[in-house]
């Protein structure tokens, strides 16, 4: 599988200035590693009652147990486990009992002043994903943990180094979150963001998350080392936080790539940090040197039971799952004889059973794709699947014009009719054939002179004069003749 798309280095920097390290013309690769934070979603918090809602007053959300307040209790909510599992199982993980734990820290977005995490008994353990290239990211787990509050710093920059004080919203504490982490399989920024593309759409798919990064509830973390082209070894990696659209995703990378590859080749090693990226200036600054394990110092969490989930329930969540944003790929791909990667447009949509199902009534594949990705970006509204193949049938057989089938398009997605109602409707009754080269007739008969040099032109001459005469049968018709009649009887007629 070494030749497969997306695999390798697909991003490569010769190290521009000579120095003391490696040699100045050493060509470096990129190692990625994600851990997506995907906030699920739950009616209620992951051990209390309170909403689990995006956008309210701060500090309206909350109740005893996710405020910390002495001498509450914990209970486990029982659909984050689904939604965790169903993710799991979406991802090929095993499923295995597993055991909350105490991640201990000083933050004031933590009132109780540690986190309830998973640590060395996370719910899904190994697995992958596909992306639509055909390369496979591993995937090292998948656990389960409550979200923090969140400050915001006055005062300054908006960092907490200036701040002249912070507040902080405990809406989002014990929001129920799952942590993926995948191996360091990634080698580009354009990888990392279609690693990041399908894991949200796998995850919208099984109903775990809405997905939404502008609102927090999918959040990434990236690790970036590099290393030159092919060494064995990984470099020293960097992680880098405060990434809140793909776009910065990819642009974050780019940056810390490029500053880890100019201190290498200045002989500088990289130390390993947590970074934080700044959209506005487009740079990573350091947030603190890594913390180890042994920081946190984890021990499982003695209020809750080990989760242990009945092995019937697991298989029957597995039932359940829908079919997956790569197996709709595959099924479209394989009905057309398409790549996977040229319809996952389409999949990622959700428009792949409108596509199936007009192909099914007898549309061509390569039409259907054609508008499905460039007619139907804003959704397919009411348009139906036989009505989009009765649509591709008359276009190819030319009784509506391109610009007529786009707008009879639209009408169709805005009231589901079928394309020969609005069609009438609209007076786009294509121009019989007869009756076409009868007003083509007679425009040359009232244009000799433009006729004359549409004959005897040279290329750009009779180019120009086709273009004059099918004005001239468009204005006629109105717009209902099809270009392609006009060019065939204009090209008849000149004896070409
Ligand atoms: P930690 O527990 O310290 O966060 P992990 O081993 O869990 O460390 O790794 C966290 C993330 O870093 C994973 O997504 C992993 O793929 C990625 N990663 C590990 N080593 C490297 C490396 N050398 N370069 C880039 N990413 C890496
Ligand atoms: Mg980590």
């Amino acid at each position: 599988m070494s030749d497969r798309p997306g695999s390798g280095a697909d991003v490569i920097w010769a190290a521009g200035s000579p120095g003391l390290g490696a040699p100045a013309d050493t060509e470096w690769e990129m190692v990625i590693g994600l851990e997506v934070h995907a906030e699920l979603l739950t009616r209620s918090k992951l051990f209390s009652g309170s909403p689990n809602a995006f956008g309210g007053e701060p500090n309206t959300n909350i109740d005893p147990v996710c405020m910390g307040l002495p001498g509450t209790l914990p209970v486990l909510n029982r659909h984050a486990v689904e939604l965790a599992i169903r993710v799991g199982l979406s991802l090929g993980s095993l499923v295995q009992p597993s055991v909350f734990a105490r991640k201990n820290y000083f933050y004031p977005d933590m009132p109780k002043d540690y986190q309830i995490s998973q640590y060395d008994r996370p719910i899904n353990v190994g697995g992958s994903l596909e992306l639509p290239t055909g390369k496979v990211i591993g995937i090292v787990r998948a656990h389960l943990e409550e979200d923090t509050g969140k400050t915001t710093h006055m005062g300054g920059a908006g960092r907490i180094d200036d701040a002249a004080y912070s507040l902080v919203d405990y809406n989002r504490a014990g929001v129920p979150l799952l942590e993926i982490v995948s191996y360091p399989d990634l080698r580009s920024p354009a990888e990392a963001r279609e690693y990041v593309t399908e894991l949200r759409s796998t995850l919208l798919a099984v109903g775990a998350s809405d997905g939404k990064m502008e609102e927090g509830s999918l959040r990434v973390d990236a690790n970036v080392s590099v290393r030159p082209v092919g060494a064995g070894e990984f470099g020293t990696r960097c992680e880098i936080k405060n990434v809140n659209s793909l776009r910065s995703l990819g642009r974050a990378l780019e940056y810390e790539a490029r500053r880890q590859i100019r201190m290498l080749s200045v002989g500088e090693p990289v130390t390993q940090q947590t970074r934080h990226w700044n959209e506005d200036t487009g740079r990573t600054s350091a947030l603190r040197t890594k913390e180890e394990a042994t920081d946190y110092r984890y021990f499982p969490e003695p209020d809750l039971v080990p989760l242990d989930p009945d092995p019937a329930w697991v298989e029957r969540i597995r039932a359940e799952l829908p079919l997956l944003p790569r197996e709709r790929r595959h099924r479209l791909a394989g009905l057309i004889g398409e790549d996977p990667a040229r319809v996952s447009l389409v999949t990622e949509r959700g428009q792949d059973d409108l596509a199936l199902a007009a192909i099914e009534a007898g549309a061509a594949p390569a039409a259907v794709l054609k508008h499905l990705e460039q007619n139907l970006a804003d959704g397919s509204g009411e348009l139906t699947a036989d009505g989009l193949a009765e649509l591709i049938g008359m276009e190819a057989r030319g009784e509506l014009t391109s610009n007529q089938v786009k707008d009879v398009l639209a009408e169709m997605v805005r009231t589901g009719e079928s394309p020969a109602t609005v069609a009438r409707r609209a007076g786009f009754e294509a121009v019989a054939a007869g009756e076409l080269a009868a007003v083509v007739d007679r425009i040359i008969a009232e244009h000799p002179e433009e006729w004359r040099r549409l004959c005897a032109g040279d290329g750009r001459e009779r180019k120009k004069m086709q273009g004059f005469f099918t004005g001239q049968v468009m204005r006629a018709t109105k717009g209902q003749a099809n270009g392609r009649d006009v060019a065939a009887l204009l090209a008849d007629r000149a004896g070409s």
